[in-house]
């Protein structure tokens, strides 16, 4: 199995996803979507992101029915299908239960701005009105994440590689955000800096670059559980 598998790719981005505390328990899920047909990749549901491997990821269509693999997948991916209909821009899709994202999530408002990093989610961080899977997809809308209150979060990208990256960093910037958010007397950035930091955080590349540290962090925890099929993917 190459890197370029989509199910090897799913499970790698799971396995470094949970070496930041992300998925330690059940739910949660990472999909992308498959070449040249209305269908997308996603773990099953039954394994949590520490445990993911390639064999746990399967083929769904946009209407709920499997198309490879057999196993059971999270009714939450029925907002995988709403995204993908709508945003032909997307190609991958993270959601997790993160535990500083869904601390986050009480304070009820997008992420405040305390860190370089944290410019990503500018303007780019919407609220779902509930956690019905119903309100995400329109909750979304052309933003790159949203809130699900009491519950987690979703970041969507045009690459598996980005929304994940997106995702570790998000998880950083709530934690960022819970623990400033009852100090009196700290600001968040100022509204005319951030247009500057978060042009220089894009332009080198942090996402891109933030996920081969993400694949380098999944390949030493699968080595440790044992498992070869990353570390020789990525030979
Ligand atoms: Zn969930």
């Amino acid at each position: 199995m190459d890197l370029d598998d989509p199910r090897l790719q799913v499970a790698a981005a799971c396995r470094g996803l949970s070496t930041y505390g992300i998925g330690s328990q059940i739910g949660g899920h990472v999909s992308m979507r498959a070449d040249d047909e209305d269908a997308y990749w996603i773990n099953a549901l039954d394994r949590t992101f520490e445990e993911m491997t390639p064999d746990d990821v399967v083929k769904m269509d946009y209407h709920g029915n499997q198309l490879e693999g057999d196993r059971v997948v999270s009714l939450g991916a029925d907002f995988h299908d709403g995204i993908y209909a709508n945003r032909a821009d997307v190609s991958s899709i993270v959601h997790s239960h993160g535990p500083w994202i869904t601390a986050l999530t009480a304070l009820d408002r997008p992420v405040k701005i305390w860190h370089n990093l944290s410019t990503f989610f500018a303007g780019e961080c919407a609220m779902s009105d509930d956690d019905t899977f119903e309100a995400i997809a329109p909750g979304l809308g052309d933003k790159s994440t949203v809130l699900i209150p009491y519950h987690g979060a979703i970041t969507v990208s045009d690459s598996l590689a980005r929304a994940t990256a997106l995702h570790v960093t998000l998880e950083y910037a709530a934690e960022l955000d819970v623990r400033m958010s009852g100090i009196p007397d700290a600001s968040p950035m100022p509204e005319d800096m951030v247009p500057r930091v978060k042009e220089l955080v894009t332009r080198a590349g942090y996402l891109d670059l933030t996920f081969d540290l993400i694949l380098r962090r999944a390949a030493e925890a699968t080595e440790e559980a044992g498992e070869s099929w990353l570390v020789e993917a990525m030979a």
